[in-house]
């Protein structure tokens, strides 16, 4: 079997750091080629390290010299800036490149490494809430594959094999309802990023905790299913399921609805996407149906929740809105995070951003880099930051 290169960007994040626990436990499949991430430096080192990388690149300059000196012993190419995980995103020297970055950042080496025919696990939504047009033809040109790491489309894929697309009715999208979903609409304006990042199921980074408490996150795994699986938003549905064991359906024509159950370890989905069509034993968990003897759902409280609408909103409308959307949450989300705005303003600045940027109907690569720049500009005029 040949043994496939795996570049990891964000390899320090969360999903980073399971995608290396799926990579330890098959040597004889895969083989880190690059490593990249932000600013931890030496997590990255020791990463590199362990791995046998055969280069490593940090986001945030300001620590190359640093990066550079941990591996000096080393043969480990040292990079650092957005050019060089770009270059890393297209370099013949990988095979598969797992885009675990957060937001926007995500777009640009998800776009190069389809370009250059790679295969593409991705854990990064932003790029096809921002881009999915753009980023699913260059996929198709390319005959590249992209294999999701969200656990919905992991679900909603597994559901999907075997099947004919014209048999689909709709898609099933379940919703914990994130760390607020006992607090009342009154409740909400008190709101602080330490109860907001208690997610009651899964230990996520920073950034996708908040947009699971405000339902952004499950707003763009509308807007990401759309654009993975080429489905007409009305046919995508949300449901509320508070124990997070069902990580989504498919209804069929038929009557038939397929789940797909475990639990809430994003380790499945991460070895799912690397090993595919294969299934390989993973160090998880066992699950047993036993242990949740009541599985429950319910609708999604809209006024509790506007961002869910606001993203089929974006979808109903496309070109360059749901880009605009995330500009304004990613802005909104560093601020609320760095106590510079409260919960509720997040919803406020994409709303103010959606209601003021200028929209462009068939974007193109540069046109998503404008909207992108305006709606971060207008969130922080309404913010006031
Ligand atoms: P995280 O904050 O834990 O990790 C992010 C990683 O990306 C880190 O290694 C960080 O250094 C790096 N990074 C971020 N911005 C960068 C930049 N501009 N340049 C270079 N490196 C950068 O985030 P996470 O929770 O692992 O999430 C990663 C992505 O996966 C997000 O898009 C998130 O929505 C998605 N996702 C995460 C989970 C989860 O369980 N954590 C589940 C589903 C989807
Ligand atoms: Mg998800």
């Amino acid at each position: 079997m040949n043994i496939e290169r795996v570049t990891i960007l964000g390899s320090t994040g969360s999903i980073g750091v399971q995608t290396l626990d799926i990579i330890r436990r098959h040597p004889d499949r895969f083989k880190v080629a690059s490593l990249v991430a932000h600013s931890r430096w030496e997590q990255l080192a020791v990463q590199a390290r362990e791995f046998g990388a055969e280069s490593v690149v940090i986001g945030d300059e300001r620590h190359y010299e640093n990066l550079k000196a941990a591996l000096a012993d080393t043969t480990i190419k040292v990079m650092a800036g957005s050019e060089a995980i770009n270059h890393v995103a297209e370099s013949y020297r990988s095979d598969t490149v797992v885009n675990a970055l957060v937001g926007y950042a995500g777009l640009h080496p998800t776009l190069l490494a389809i370009e250059s025919g790679k295969r593409i696990a991705l854990a990064n939504k932003e790029t096809l809430v921002v881009g999915g047009d753009i980023i699913m033809a260059a996929a198709r040109r390319k005959g590249v594959e992209i294999l999701p790491i969200d656990s919905e489309h992991s679900a909603i894929m597994q559901c999907l094999e075997g099947e004919k697309r014209k048999s689909i009715r709709n898609l099933i999208v379940t919703c914990s309802g994130g760390a607020l979903r006992n607090h009342t609409l009154d409740e909400l304006k008190d709101v602080t990023p330490e109860i907001a990042l208690k997610h009651p199921q899964w230990s996520m980074g920073s950034k996708i905790t908040i947009d699971s408490a405000t339902l952004v996150n499950k707003g763009f795994e509308v807007i990401e299913a759309r654009w993975l699986f080429d489905i007409e938003p009305e046919r995508i549905k949300v449901v509320i399921h508070p124990q997070s064991i069902v990580h989504s359906m498919v209804e069929f024509t038929d009557g038939s609805v397929k789940a797909q159950l475990g639990n809430a370890d994003m380790h499945t989905p991460i070895s799912y996407a690397l090993l595919y069509p294969e299934r390989a034993a993973e160090a998880v968990e066992q699950f047993s149906i036993l242990d949740y003897p009541t599985l429950t759902f319910a609708e999604v409280d809209r006024v509790k929740y506007p961002a869910l609408d606001i993203a089929y909103e974006c979808l109903k409308r496309g070109g360059t809105a749901a880009c605009t959307m995330n500009g304004a949450n990613e802005v909104a989300v560093a601020a609320f995070l760095g106590h510079k705005c409260g919960y509720l303003d997040i919803v406020g600045a994409i709303r103010y951003a959606l209601d003021n940027a200028t929209f462009t109907q068939n974007p193109t690569l540069d046109d998503y880099d404008r909207a992108n720049e305006e709606a971060r500009e207008l969130a922080r005029r309404y913010l006031k930051l």
